[in-house]
């Protein structure tokens, strides 16, 4: 039997894949990745499978599951003068791409290593963090990367990339820009060491710690805060309830000219004098509410009933059930606002 998509992804859709790896090691990694170009067939990486819809057709070509695996810091502060290693300015830790991210962050919250504290729940792969530049809560991954390690398909050779070499923008990066170019091998952080996390930046969360925006709390109660808010908006797995059988937020915040953004809505200025303003706004505001779906025919799948922003299988659902929901939620923002939305999910096989 074909090893199916749909077990494999957050929202347990996809159709089979044609072929199936399962890397443990860099080297099996770079192996699969070749063969399969050398071959001319076509290559999936896949991480937690949290930021993906996969084509009900499935994919015709090798699937490549990156199961790496290692944590390891420059400076072990475990038992040391962790003092020490903060003035030389923090904690360099590598981590293999096939590492799961909520767990690389419970371990540096229980190390006293400060700085991704409050992306504390977010679903996937290590290895996938640098793609998107996976953000939440005031937090992105790169405030804190250091360099991305990747095999690149193009060149056939390992590169290491510094942060400034990364164009990491919101939720993109180079390797977003360039799709399926570079395998993500490793990530390096630089930490801070200590017990308190960085300044929050974030006021609901600010909020729920009880500080003002600006301040520190610590690491342990930043990671408990941010865990209680996501799951309070089905955004932390949990295989009993359907609002997080998601890829998380559906579509990401548009940037626009300040004029079209609509009165009332949120508008955080950019530094390019366009303005950042809230698609969950726009999609309540447009008449989709949380739970939206069955009442307009959509059977199996439906907005999260905790956040309009995640599009989720109800169970039994299929990849166009999906598309045509978010088709529905796009195109009603457009006609309502003359804003398009972008998903901010890959798409594989399949468009909106
Ligand atoms: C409930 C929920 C909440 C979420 N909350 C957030 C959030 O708060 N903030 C946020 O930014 N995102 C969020 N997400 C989205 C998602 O978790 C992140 O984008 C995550 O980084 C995806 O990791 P993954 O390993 O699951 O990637 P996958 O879904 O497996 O892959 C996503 C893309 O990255 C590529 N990729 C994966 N691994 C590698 C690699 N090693 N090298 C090269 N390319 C690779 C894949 O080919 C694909 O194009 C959420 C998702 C869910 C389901």
């Amino acid at each position: 039997m074909p090893e199916r998509l749909a077990d494999h992804t957050t929202l347990r859709l996809g159709g089979p894949a044609e072929r199936w790896v399962r890397a443990t090691t860099e080297d099996e990694l770079v192996a699969a990745v070749s063969e399969a170009d050398a071959a001319g067939r076509p290559v999936l990486v896949l991480g937690g499978g949290s930021n993906l819809v996969v084509a009900d057709d499935g994919f015709p070509g090798t699937v490549v599951e990156v199961a790496t695996g290692g944590i390891v810091p420059d400076v072990d502060v475990d038992g040391g003068d962790p003092a020490a290693a903060a003035s030389c300015g923090g904690v360099m830790v590598t981590v293999a791409a096939g590492e799961a991210w909520d767990d690389l962050v419970a371990h540096a919250v229980g190390r006293g290593w400060a700085g991704v504290e409050a992306l504390s729940g977010i679903p996937g792969s290590v290895g996938a963090t640098p793609v998107q530049n996976v953000g939440a809560y005031g937090q992105e991954v790169s405030q804190t990367i250091a360099s991305v390690r990747v095999w690149d398909r193009v060149l056939r050779g390992v590169r290491t990339f510094a942060n400034a070499d990364c164009r990491f923008g919101y939720r993109t990066s180079r390797f977003k820009a360039d799709p399926g170019r570079h395998v993500v091998l490793s990530v390096t952080f630089q930490l801070r060491v200590g017990t308190l996390g960085q300044p929050v930046a974030y006021a609901e969360l600010a909020r729920a710690l009880g500080v003002e925006v600006g301040q520190r709390a610590a690491l342990g109660d930043v990671r408990e805060a941010v865990l209680g808010l996501r799951r309070g908006k089905g955004m932390v797995l949990d295989a009993a309830d359907p609002d997080t059988w998601s890829a998380g937020s559906f579509f990401t915040n548009p940037v626009v000219d300040p004029a079209l953004v609509p009165d009332g809505a949120p508008a955080w200025p950019q530094p390019d004098g366009q303005a950042k303003t809230s698609a969950a706004w726009l999609i309540e505001h447009a008449g989709f509410g949380r739970g939206h779906g069955p009442e307009r025919g959509h059977l199996r799948v439906s907005l999260s009933t905790k956040h309009t922003l995640a599009l989720t299988n109800r169970g039994g659902a299929t990849t166009a059930d999906l598309l045509a929901l978010a088709r529905e939620v796009r195109d009603g923002v457009d006609r309502r606002f003359g804003i398009r939305l972008v998903n901010e999910p890959v798409l594989v096989g399949c468009e909106l």
